[in-house]
């Protein structure tokens, strides 16, 4: 008889996972694709929401990504603009329709949510880190773009001017951040103690 590895056996559980997760996505008749355009839109923040972060979080082409904002666009969802600095990017927004569909989205993640919630504490724990360094492994291979809120992020300097109404300083994008901007997910979330941060430390400095 055939042993599978406990590996093997856990990852094809995770794909099981996988699976059940897109199928509480589904919303609205949306393909589990274009479900996570409209998360992507919901929790990124709104200056960095392009279209090209769009295409590294699904791991596409930038036509792929285009072709599925297309249909968004098309059923009301996303409206398009222009970076107000750089015309040569695309930022996308939800419509109140698409902050609606993206609520239902997301009430299929409450039910995940509830399910884990019943699992004992330290087995949560380990089943988050696990998770983690599984997200972080797979990043560093190229297989997965994380996007991530500001906290545990190296660029963020949390309360840099305390008495202001945005005190949270990036130095990454050099802009001041109010605590929901910090809450968002950004694509330049960079952890400390990675090959990636030391990649973006370079990057900053070749550009000072
Ligand atoms: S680079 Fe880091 S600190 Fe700056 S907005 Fe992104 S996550 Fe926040």
């Amino acid at each position: 008889m055939l042993e599978r590895a406990p590996s093997s056996r856990a990852a094809r559980s995770l794909a099981r996972l996988a699976q059940a997760v897109k199928r509480l996505a589904l919303a609205d008749g949306l393909t589990p694709v274009q479900a996570q355009a409209i998360l992507f839109c919901a929790r990124t923040r709104p200056d960095v929401a392009s279209v090209g972060s769009l295409a590294r979080v699904l791991g596409t082409t930038h036509a792929t990504a285009v072709g599925i904002v297309d249909g968004l666009v098309r059923r009301g969802y996303v409206v398009r603009r222009s970076k107000p600095d750089d015309r040569r990017v695309t930022l996308l927004a939800l419509t109140d329709r698409g902050r609606e569909v993206a609520e239902t989205i997301l009430e299929g993640n409450a039910i995940l949510e509830r399910a884990l919630d019943r699992l004992p504490a330290d087995q949560r724990t380990t089943f988050e880190q696990a998770l983690d360094a599984l997200s972080r492994e797979l990043a560093a291979a190229g297989h997965l773009q994380l996007s991530e809120p500001c906290p545990g992020c190296v660029f963020l300097e949390p309360n840099a001017a305390p008495s202001a109404s945005r005190p949270h300083y990036c130095r990454y994008f050099r802009s001041y951040l109010s605590d929901v901007e910090t809450q968002l997910d950004c694509p330049k979330h960079t952890p400390p103690r990675t090959d990636g941060f030391r990649r973006e430390e370079l990057r900053l400095r070749a550009a000072r």
